[in-house]
């Protein structure tokens, strides 16, 4: 696959990504992979419906436009309407995925109603002609008004975060009142508690305050038993025995909703190593809840890349040698680092909050006594980095923000093998790096915790980025390779990921804030001895590095410190170092930055379409192949997910 851009819209570009190998695997492993990819489809509404309470009915208006809309649709506000749609399609919901800010929808109040009476609503599932019109007008409120739902992640200190948040997880209660209900859960729990709130609802009905728990036969039931069912099917072609357990297990999870089964799911899922497919499915990621408590569903099927696999293998093997030899205080390190699983993975589809934007590397499962006790699992994505690599050839960014022609070549030459090797790092010993003093949890940082556990995991990997280390063990090429990673690190924590932040807004997310965070503290502390310039040239301002040694040892530095900070659960010093370095953007440079980005016309954001998979079934019905095609239509897809995997009612609550 040479080409891998599909579309571009908004402030988004549609990828593909290839599934090398596919066609050769055994019948047995293709319908594996079949049929968990199925299982991986079933979630997509429980997601919708956590992002917003409104999303499963807009979505479904929305669609039937325009799916039926008999008006002019070569008008400019049909095309806006389009790209809306299209736009919360990407979101998964009407807040856009990274800023989590609502949407705005580019046409009129008017013109929705016009579209509303131009489409075509018989077999729309809300049949009665009065609730169909009271779901439009509330929908019109919904989308247009400048009150209601504005933002599905807030993390303003200043602000409750439940109330003010538009996301679904917490109904009529206060942060107070929700923090008070699972310290308390937690006090009463002891040793080895499980992840309490992970996979459930908060609801204060009348003075009282009740979880209603995601699982068969609970909330979003439906859905939890389509997944069941593929999973199970799958479980039939599965390649050991010790995998069908496993899916026992995250069965018996989904149906009783019990965590203490889904610690126990973890556990084993960890001790899973032997098959070459391997998938995620559950309620894994926090970062869409302002507390960190409720996860959104997820999930992704993929399998082993033998050859990438080794690089991952190597560091997995050093691990204790990273550990030992980290700059953090001693009391801070793990005696015994064990079990840094790590692997280069192929996906062979994305679901849930990994669709259609999708991480490049996962490191699970996030409960923090499981990670010390068994260790985690690691992966890098290698078929969806080498998609973005081959996207990012010639768009223009290098050249533009680049300084020297010396760290462009660095950047051609090395980028995408040091960019792979960072992650590498990031994941397999970043991550699993470090212990937490005795009663110490993540909870300690609160809204926090997140952009310093990014931090964490970054600076693990570019302190050892510049290690003779990795030189040794054949890991990196050249010491250029190493350079080339700083540079590209600094460009973006300082420079181009600005491109992404609308002008007079502030860093949310956590992995830009821990970006900054890193880049503005060295770049501060570097200061008197020059370690890294802001260069001005032709009234463009460029990052340069004078001093990677220095460099490195104060990203050493910063590590030290942001290790004690999460193994202490220092608060206060999370938020003096997130807020003094994380948050604020430098308003003259952003705007030079948004204006040169302007010229490039690249959009900031890219998610992926998923390959389309058939099964071939004999005359009798029995599975024979499972094909493999590429589809460019990402509308089609969107509405075709909607069409086979909408499992769950318009109004859900
Ligand atoms: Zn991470």
């Amino acid at each position: 696959m040479e080409n891998v851009f599909v579309e571009k819209f908004a402030d988004i570009k549609i990828l593909k990504y290839e599934v090398p190998g596919f066609d050769k695997f055994s019948l047995q492993k293709k319908l594996y992979i079949y049929y968990l990819s199925r299982a991986a489809l079933c979630g997509r509404d429980i997601l919708w419906d956590q992002n917003n309470r409104y999303n499963l009915r807009v979505r479904a208006v929305l669609e039937q436009i325009y799916k039926t809309f008999a008006g002019n649709r070569a008008c400019q506000d049909f095309e806006r309407f389009v790209v809306f749609l299209k736009r919360v399609w990407f979101s998964n919901g009407i807040h856009h995925h990274y800023s989590t800010e609502k949407i705005e929808p580019g046409f009129s109040p008017d013109y929705f109603q016009t579209l509303v009476w131009q489409s075509d609503w018989n077999g729309f599932p809300l049949p009665d002609n009065a609730e169909r019109e009271r779901l439009f007008r509330e929908i019109s409120t919904i989308l247009f008004s400048s009150e209601k739902e504005m933002k599905r992640v807030c993390l303003d200190p200043d602000k409750d975060v439940i109330r003010s948040s538009a996301n679904n997880f917490y109904r009529g209660l206060t942060q107070l009142e929700a923090e008070a209900y699972y310290a308390a859960l937690k006090k009463e729990a002891g040793e080895n508690p499980v992840s309490f709130g992970l996979n459930s609802r908060l609801e204060k009905n009348d003075g009282k305050i009740v979880e209603k728990v995601w699982k068969s036969g609970g909330l979003y039931g439906a859905a939890i038993d389509q997944i069941i069912f593929w999973l199970e099917k799958a479980s039939e072609y599965a390649e050991t025995e010790y995998q069908k357990q496993v899916i026992e297990k995250l069965v018996a999870y989904y149906r009783t909703g019990d965590l203490r089964l889904f610690d126990e799911y973890c556990i084993d899922w960890v001790k899973e190593l032997d098959g070459e497919v391997d998938f995620i499915n559950g309620f894994i990621e926090v970062y869409g809840d302002a507390l960190g408590i409720k996860a959104t569903w997820e999930s992704i099927v993929n399998f082993k890349d033998h050859e990438a696999s080794h690089r991952a293998d190597v560091l997995s093997q050093n691990a204790w040698w990273f550990e030992q030899n980290s700059p953090v205080g001693d009391r801070f390190k793990k005696e015994d680092v064990r079990g840094v699983s790590a692997r280069v993975i192929h996906v062979a589809i994305l679901g849930g909050d990994c669709y259609p934007a999708t991480p490049i590397g996962i490191n699970l499962p996030n409960s923090e006594w499981i990670r010390e006790i068994h260790g985690s699992k690691s992966v890098t994505i290698e078929n969806i980095t080498y998609s973005y690599f081959l996207d990012s050839l010639g768009n223009g960014m290098l050249e533009e923000f680049a300084f020297s022609e010396e760290e462009k070549a660095r950047a051609r030459e090395f980028g995408y093998l040091a960019g792979n090797l960072h992650t590498d790092l990031h994941e397999c010993l970043g991550h699993g790096s470090g212990r937490m003093m005795d009663g110490i949890t993540s909870e300690h940082l609160k809204n926090y915790y997140s952009t310093i556990e990014e931090a964490r995991a970054d600076l693990f990997a570019l302190y050892y980025m510049m290690d003779e280390k990795l030189l040794d063990l054949g890991l990196l090429p050249s010491p250029d390779a190493a350079l080339a990673e700083y540079d590209a690190y600094l460009r973006n924590g300082l420079i181009t990921q600005l491109t992404r932040i609308e002008p007079g807004k502030d860093l949310e997310e956590s992995h830009m804030r821990n970006r900054q965070l890193i880049c503005r503290w060295a770049y501060e502390h570097g200061k008197a001895d020059g370690v890294v310039d802001f260069v001005s040239r032709d009234e463009k301002t460029y990052v340069r590095i004078n001093d990677y040694q220095q460099l490195r040892n104060l990203f050493g530095q910063l590590l030290a410190e942001v290790q004690r900070i999460k193994s202490e659960g220092d608060f206060e010093a999370a938020q003096a170092l997130v807020e003094s370095y994380g948050v604020r953007v430098d308003l003259p440079l952003h705007n030079e930055i948004l204006a040169r980005f302007k010229k490039l016309d690249i959009a900031p954001y890219a998610g992926f379409i998923n390959p389309e998979y058939e099964l071939i079934c004999d005359e009798s019905g029995n599975p024979v192949d499972v094909r493999i095609s590429y589809t460019d239509d990402y509308a089609g897809q969107m509405l075709k997910y909607s069409r086979e995997y909408g499992f769950l009612p318009l109004i859900n609550d």
